[in-house]
């Protein structure tokens, strides 16, 4: 299949490749010449602007960092709604079911289709090709994307309305954004008592408390202070925000969910938007007094 694919970072670079290496002939595009470079070496065709990825193929693809982003990319002045070929866009980032929502009918207005498609299951998951795909748009559309989708990962149809699949996303990155702190919470309070937090881990991953930061995050990037798992704090945030908004939209309150999203204000305030979110235990840590990791394992 003919694909274009806009945004190329962390999670569009390895997604990208992917598609590639199964036979796809990419057409990209990335503000960064860099990141474009990176896949003409693999293969791919440069294009010099959404609009142009749009003139030469009939699906694109993207992988972009905020709300902003994925509405200038798709309808902004060199947007993807200019193009002459494009038929469907495919939006890979998370943006919010209300921002899908606006896309979506923009987008209409040209007969372009709108396909939400987040991802979850991060660099290792967009490598491997084992990412959960949550897929929202009409279900012809979804039959002729799906063999592409599968090379990146798991797929599931959410359903047809718009925005559905940013729900589901939103729900998912909700209890990860959870995990994250409320882990750190546990470990944090254990070492405070003089508990061995890479016991504490081995324990969780044995017993009920077992979660995606005790399994995945705190052995690779907390417990060795390494802070690198790959996402960025801002972009947590952003879901998380995100998630708040979509409750209250709903006219939900979620005692939980707002308690996880004051934590993880501080955490952007005092760790900035460009560190790893794993890096969310360190304010939680300067309270308590304690550092978690190899000091204290010894
Ligand atoms: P990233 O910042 O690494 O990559 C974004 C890319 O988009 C960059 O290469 C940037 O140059 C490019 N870009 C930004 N604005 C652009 C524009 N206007 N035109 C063209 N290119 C533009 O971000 P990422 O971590 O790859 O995340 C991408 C999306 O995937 C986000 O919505 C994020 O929430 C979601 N996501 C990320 C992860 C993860 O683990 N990193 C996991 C699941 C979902």
């Amino acid at each position: 299949m003919d694909i274009g694919f806009i945004g190329l970072g962390k999670m569009g670079l390895p997604m990208a490749s992917r598609l590639i290496a199964a036979g796809h002939r990419l057409v990209v595009f990335d503000q960064r010449r860099e990141a474009v470079d990176a896949l003409v070496t693999r293969g791919a065709q440069a294009a010099t602007s959404p609009k142009d990825v749009a003139d030469r193929v009939e699906n694109v693809f993207a992988s972009l960092p905020s709300l902003q982003a994925s509405l200038e990319v798709a309808t902004g002045d060199h947007g993807v709604i200019h193009g002459a070929r494009v038929k469907r866009f495919i939006d890979l980032s998370t943006i919010g079911s209300q921002m899908a929502v606006r896309i979506h009918g923009l987008l209409a207005k040209r007969n372009i289709v709108a396909i939400d498609s987040p991802v979850s299951g991060g660099i290792a998951g967009a490598e491997k090709g084992t990412l959960a795909v949550m897929v929202s748009g009409p279900r012809a559309d979804f039959d002729l994307l799906k063999p592409a989708l599968d090379v990146i990962g798991k797929v599931f149809f959410i359903g047809e309305q718009p925005g559905a699949a940013q729900t589901m996303k939103l729900a998912n990155n909700y209890l990860s954004a959870t995990a994250i702190v409320a882990t750190s919470e546990a470990v944090v309070m254990g070492v405070k008592a003089g508990l061995d937090p890479a016991v504490m881990i081995d324990v969780f991953n044995a017993g009920s408390g077992l979660n995606t930061a005790s399994r995945d995050k705190f052995p690779k990037s907390v417990l060795p202070r390494t802070f690198d798992f790959g996402f960025a704090t801002g972009l947590m945030v952003k879901d998380v925000r995100l998630c708040l908004d979509e409750a209250r939209s709903l006219g939900l309150s979620l005692e939980i969910a707002e308690a996880v999203g004051k934590l993880w204000e501080t955490v952007i305030a005092e760790m900035g938007a460009e560190s790893d979110f794993t890096a969310a235990i360190q304010p939680i840590e300067q309270r308590a007094g304690v550092v978690v990791g190899k000091t204290n394992a010894g």
